[in-house]
């Protein structure tokens, strides 16, 4: 019988414990707990990191995983790469469900750069009004570019002081639709978008929204990540299961 592990924090990660749970196929669902009240999944469900590698490699074989799916973010590098060792140390097939970048398309005002610190040099000139859609955990970074204004859209509302003197939070975690983000982009005459290119829909109303009013976007690309099988729809997923195997 195959037993399933997905790491999840995603919309993608939720969609297939749905379908999984509605095909009765033994799974166990991962969050890292980064969220403080995720969203309630319909499988059997753990929290926190595993302790690296050969954590998660000893979790496979101590829990019988027959396949290991990382339905984690683009930008969770670490996980991703972490998951490609302990398949491999522990003889289990590993599947990546991802959502496909986004790409400019006509009318798009985007300057790409390859990663956080180049994201900070293209912001060393003057004040601008910014909305920053980036999570918390980068927020910190952006202290070195302390003067511009930053809105900044948080799932959570900060625990700690946010370290930039001129800010505004917005608590909200999407979807969001592009009126919506519209609506924000023209009440705080945000001039700059910053954020990451994660993909998928919900998070996309930002980038219609910045090209309906001509709004530039500095768009930080993905992070590199170890060569995996990966597909983008919960179909595949499934597709991959009756074709692959189970470990042991
Ligand atoms: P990361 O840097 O790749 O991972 C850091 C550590 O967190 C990992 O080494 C692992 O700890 C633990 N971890 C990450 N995902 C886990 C999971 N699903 N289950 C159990 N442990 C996990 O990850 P991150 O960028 O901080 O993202 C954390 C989580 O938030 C991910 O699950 C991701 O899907 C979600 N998320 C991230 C972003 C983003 O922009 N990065 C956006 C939306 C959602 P151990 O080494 O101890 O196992």
């Amino acid at each position: 019988m195959p037993k399933l592990l997905l790491l999840g924090g995603t919309t993608e990660a939720s969609a297939l414990a749905s379908a999984l749970a509605a095909r009765g196929i033994d799974a166990c669902f991962s969050y890292a707990g980064r969220v403080k009240t995720p969203r309630p999944q319909p499988l059997p469900t753990r929290v926190g990191g595993f302790g690296g590698v050969e954590g998660l490699a000893r979790y496979l074989v101590d829990e019988r995983i027959t396949h290991l799916i990382d339905a984690t973010h683009p930008f969770a590098a670490q996980i991703s790469a972490n998951a490609v060792a302990a398949a491999r140390m522990a003889g289990v097939p590993l599947l990546a469900l991802s959502r496909p970048p986004w790409v400019p398309q006509a009318g798009d005002r985007w300057q790409r750069v390859p990663d956080i610190a180049a994201a900070l040099a293209v912001l060393a000139g003057p004040p601008r009004r910014i909305l920053l859609a980036l999570g918390r955990l980068h927020l910190a970074e952006f202290a070195t570019c302390p003067q511009h204004h930053y809105v900044l859209r948080l799932v959570d509302p900060p625990a700690q002081p946010i370290a930039l003197p001129d800010h505004h939070v917005l608590v909200d975690r999407g979807p969001f639709s592009v009126d919506g983000d519209i609506a924000v982009l023209q009440h705080h005459r945000i001039d700059l978008v910053v954020c990451k290119n994660a993909g998928g829909e919900g998070a996309r109303a930002k980038l219609l929204a910045a090209r309906s009013l001509g709004v530039p976007v500095l768009m930080i690309e993905r992070p590199l990540l170890p060569a995996r099988a990966e597909v983008h729809t919960v179909e595949a997923v499934f597709d991959w299961l009756a074709h692959t195997p189970p470990a042991g």
